[in-house]
């Protein structure tokens, strides 16, 4: 059975990596077209062309900052063990606006499109949300399904997940429907059925939460990385997600003013939130909260 490191792009995934050995780390990239994400520095875009050459990385970027790329970089280097990059092969903003598909003959982007297949709701413009959150799984678990699918040894991996001691709820609410994915693995050629997708439910990953099981706390991670000198965004995963508090997407968007633009475009475009209030709302200053929560310690539940 092959140990997989899952890596979010957060510390605690990070400290992880370099704790606990793994035959393979994977990060799911999500991709944009959003120009405002297009990475400035010209080595960093070059090491991402580098790990998704598919992927137009003078055209878009990523929905996970640029510090959090430097990270990985990094992260790379110390480990000595490539870090593999995986992607869906439709950027965020196809996921919600659709995308054309021109014949089967493009497997990974069909493959992605019958991965759609089997989203909750089939609207071609759709925002997810914390109860629709059919981007987590088309763009990463997916991607992070196939990787190990195709590539892995027919069992199912050890994926080592980077859930915190003090994250104990969230292990609590694991389940094995976590492990579990629907997968379009046959197509029918002929008959009454021809062109549709045949799924199977696929028990992909046995889940490992050492970090929980060792007693690895989130004070233990900050000072593990503060005594390193290493410099972490205050939220890891895409900017702006639905999961981050306000005070924290008020605190992005001081510092990415443009990329927070992206989020409210598409919730004009498409009429709807991605959260309880539109982002627009939330970031105006008549909408400040008289208590701002903390911005401290943030664990995103994408991966729950
Ligand atoms: S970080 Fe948020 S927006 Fe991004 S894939 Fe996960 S749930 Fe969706």
């Amino acid at each position: 059975m092959l140990t997989i490191s899952s890596i979010s792009g957060g510390k605690s995934s990070a400290y992880m990596a370099l704790h606990y050995p793994a035959d393979r780390h994977i990060f799911a990239a999500v991709l944009t077209s959003d120009p405002a994400c297009i990475i400035q520095d010209a080595d960093l875009r070059a090491y991402c062309q580098s790990k998704l050459p598919q992927f137009d990385w003078e055209c878009g970027g990523c929905r996970e900052v640029d510090q959090t790329l430097l990270n990985l970089q990094r992260l790379e280097q110390e480990l000595g063990q490539s870090i593999d990059w995986v992607a869906a092969a439709l950027t965020f903003d196809e996921l919600i606006n659709g995308v054309r598909v021109n014949g089967v003959q493009d497997a990974a982007r069909a493959r992605c499109y019958a991965a759609r297949a089997v989203l909750p709701n089939r609207r071609q413009d759709f925002l997810p949300n914390r109860r629709q959150r059919f981007c987590t799984r088309a763009l990463k678990l997916y991607p992070i399904f196939w990787a190990c699918y195709l590539h892995g040894d027919g069992d199912p991996a050890i994926m080592q997940i980077g859930f915190r001691h003090d994250e104990q709820a969230r292990v609590n609410r694991w389940s094995c429907k976590n492990d579990q994915l629907e997968v379009p693995l046959r197509c029918d050629l002929a008959g009454q059925f021809a062109g549709k997708h045949r799924h199977s439910l696929i028990e992909w990953r046995v889940p490992d939460f050492p970090l929980a099981r060792d007693g690895v706390t989130g004070a233990d991670v900050a000072r593990y990385w503060q005594r390193r000198g290493w410099e972490w965004p205050l939220v890891s995963n895409c900017d702006f997600c639905f999961f981050h508090r306000p005070a924290q997407q008020r605190h992005q968007a001081e510092r990415y003013p443009e990329r927070a633009q992206w989020w409210i475009r598409k919730e004009q475009q498409v009429g709807a939130t991605f959260g309880d209030k539109a982002l627009a709302d939330i970031l105006s200053p008549d909408q400040l909260d008289l208590f701002e929560p903390d911005l401290g310690q943030f664990a995103c539940a994408c991966t729950d």
